[in-house]
């Protein structure tokens, strides 16, 4: 997702517009109120990186998600009894309630009804609905959306571990703490399909429907 300002201080996506000049004041005034000069040498360019820096990240907002994977045609295929699956696709996003970063990686499942994305095209959708503030539940809710509205599959599963800076600048020693949400649609079997990817029969799944988390407990 390349971002081109179409002027120094600011540019259109969608319907949306980036202020690119009003984001760096705002950037400069945090720095004073948190007692920085924004002024010195070293701070003087960051006002303008952040904000640009933000701008790349939010770039989703507005996105059309399911376009993502019919732009250019879904591939019409004879049924598919299995399921597929797209494994460890690499996401960075931001939580909304800190504005720091959430990183981590996807895998999302599906079994499909009369049409499949191209594998790519599923990277892609996650790599775009990443690009917002926004919770770790709420993105793999947006992602499960997208494949269930997009292609019309009988099931779609949408597992996301993520780590979150959040966490890190509060507690360090929990830096590595890896927070996993499930978001489901259809007639997929979550504890099936997690089983499958984990391949380790002794790692016991809860899914709990109303918070759409799942907890990993060793019951060996
Ligand atoms: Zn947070």
């Amino acid at each position: 997702m390349a971002i081109t300002p179409s002027c120094s201080d600011g540019y259109r996506r969608g319907g949306r517009t980036v202020d690119l000049g009003a984001a760096a004041d705002a950037v400069r005034a945090l720095l004073v109120a948190l007692g920085e000069d924004p002024e010195r040498p070293g701070l003087a360019k960051t006002p303008a990186r952040v904000s640009e820096q933000f701008a790349l990240a939010f770039s989703g907002i507005d996105a059309d998600l399911g376009a993502v994977l019919t732009d250019g045609g879904l591939v019409e295929t004879e049924p598919v009894r299995g399921v597929v699956a797209l494994t460890k696709i690499p996401f960075r996003s931001t939580c909304e309630h800190h504005l720091t970063p959430f990183r981590g990686h996807a895998d999302v499942f599906y079994a499909p009804g009369d049409a499949v994305a191209g594998f790519s095209r599923i990277a892609d959708l996650v790599g775009l609905a990443a690009r917002r503030p926004q919770l770790q539940e709420q993105l793999g809710e947006r992602i499960a959306e997208a494949m269930d509205d997009a292609l019309g599959p009988r099931g779609v599963v949408v597992r996301l571990s993520a780590t979150h800076e959040c966490i890190a600048v509060r507690n360090p020693a929990s830096a590595n703490a890896e927070a996993v949400t499930i978001a489901s649609r259809g007639e997929l079997s979550v504890s099936e399909v997690l089983g499958e990817l984990e391949g380790a029969p002794k790692v016991q799944y809860r899914y709990n429907e109303a918070s759409s988390r799942i907890s990993e407990t060793d019951s060996s």
